[in-house]
């Protein structure tokens, strides 16, 4: 085994990355919450065991006490979101104290010397806005630039680094294309003109907060799924793959960086108000699939994408892990000559017996896109905390956190994983006796090599 440490940056940003709903507990105010009590009192299993949010994580009340965790762990960073329908109730009232609320979160974060990113949209939406039509709404784009006002009004001497819109492909698939997240909803149309207007209210809210604040640094966090051909000697195969990775990536890398929206098949549209709207990229990494033909599904164009076989996967639907797709990722996206961040990435793990191998095996890529010249400036581990995972609710193979949460007794207790992950923060570096002590089982796939002779014996 090669005895071997890898230096990050001096100044990287070693994070962890949670959102409003997930956490905080009684967002009685968003669309979630209503459908949650729904589906509980339907029992449609729409969320797993027709399980509710409920306390979540308790940040409402007691975030203060998962800072100073992290502040232990050695996190110098941390992405939260903030959450619309507790700060705009009904349309255009601001409630001042939960805003107050946010500034004691984000101050404790401060005192802790941690950097906030805040998230303005992470994927929940007012009940009044959900009540006219939310995303396919294209007044939603005059509704969120009216709140992302308001927040950094009040939250600019807090924080500087703003993340618009987590992940718009994905909201847009899940309420408005494949239908199992509220509005469930299901039609291609409806997919891209969502995420359409999601882009658009990106590009506002990056004008707006340009308007009101000097210096701050503005991007959005991106889901970058891989899509492979199920059989890479199929032309066909191929040509979903491709096809699929266009809708889900191509046309928001067009968007945003030529400012034209075109989504497959479809004729081009300018839209120059789009284009040069990102101070940073952020980039959400989890896993790929493989994509095939799917002659009785229509209303995809007749492609679809699954779990792909003989690789390493996660529970359920979850698709391949693939480390070495992030290596790659961040040496293409460095063309585009951004800050990148590693906004999210993680893996669902009940009990933490891969979580380990998959930071080490991670974090491995990143300092290698990092030498090849890419400039990621962060990492933001998903999540500090097991919280509601949506509609896989408190299903226990689908915990994503550093920290164990009992959801009954709110209880904490740090992984290996946390361990792990609080040595590298502290030291900013990566090393083979770290995956020796923590991950032992990645140590053949980052650390290879025979070991060193000694000296004496190889002269003999
Ligand atoms: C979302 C998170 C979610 C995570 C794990 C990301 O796409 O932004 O909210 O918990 O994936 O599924």
């Amino acid at each position: 085994m090669a005895e071997a440490t890898f230096t990050f940056p001096p100044d990287f940003r070693w994070g962890t990355a949670t959102s409003a709903h997930q956490v905080e507990g009684n967002n009685t105010q968003n669309d979630w919450w209503a459908w949650e009590q729904e589906g509980q009192r339907l029992g449609d299993g729409r969320v797993f065991a027709n399980q509710v949010s409920g306390l979540a994580c308790n940040w409402w009340e007691n975030a203060e006490a998962d800072i100073a965790q992290m502040a232990k762990m050695g996190l110098n960073a941390h992405r939260m979101s903030v959450e619309w329908s507790r700060i705009e109730p009904t349309p255009a009232f601001w409630d001042e104290d939960a805003i107050d609320r946010y500034r004691q979160i984000l101050g404790a974060m401060r005192d802790a010397g941690i950097e906030p990113m805040v998230t303005l949209h992470h994927f929940t939406n007012p009940q009044w806005m959900a009540g006219q039509g939310g995303w396919a709404n294209a007044e939603s784009v005059t509704w969120f630039a009216r709140y992302v006002r308001k927040v950094v009004d009040s939250l600019s001497d807090l924080v500087d680094l703003w993340c618009t819109v987590n992940e718009p492909g994905i909201l847009a698939e899940m309420g408005y294309y494949r239908g199992i997240w509220p509005p469930c909803q299901k039609g291609l149309g409806l997919y891209f003109d969502v995420y359409l207007n999601l882009l658009r209210a990106h590009a506002a809210a990056y004008e707006a907060i340009h308007e009101l604040q000097d210096g701050a640094r503005v991007g959005l966090s991106k889901a970058m799924r891989g899509f492979k051909p199920r059989r890479p000697g199929s032309p066909v195969d191929r040509f979903v793959a491709r096809t699929i990775d266009d809708a889900a990536n191509g046309i928001f890398i067009r968007a945003l960086m030529e400012g034209v929206w075109r989504p497959p098949g479809r004729r081009a549209q300018p839209l120059p108000e789009l284009q040069r709207t990102l101070d940073w990229l952020g980039v959400s990494y989890y896993h790929r699939y493989e994509s095939t033909l799917k002659l009785t599904h229509p209303g995809g164009m007749f492609m679809e994408y699954g779990v792909p076989t003989g690789v390493e996967i996660g529970p359920d639907t979850w698709g391949e892990i693939h480390p070495r797709g992030l290596y790659d990722l961040l040496a293409q996206l460095k063309r585009f000559e951004l800050p990148l961040y590693v906004t999210e990435n993680g893996r669902p793990d009940e009990v933490d017996e891969h979580r380990p191998r998959f930071i080490v095996e991670h974090l491995h890529h990143v300092w290698r896109a990092i030498i090849v010249g890419a400039p990621v400036m962060g990492y933001y581990f998903w999540s500090l905390v097991d919280n509601f995972e949506w509609a896989r609710a408190y299903n226990p193979s689908f915990r994503f956190g550093l920290l164990e949460v009992d959801v009954e007794s709110q209880a904490r207790r740090l992984k290996t994983s946390g361990e792990l992950y609080a040595e590298i923060c502290k030291t900013g570096t990566l090393s083979s006796d770290m995956a020796r002590r923590h991950a032992p089982d990645a140590l053949a796939s980052v650390f290879p090599g025979e070991a060193p002779v000694p000296l004496a014996r190889a002269e003999t």
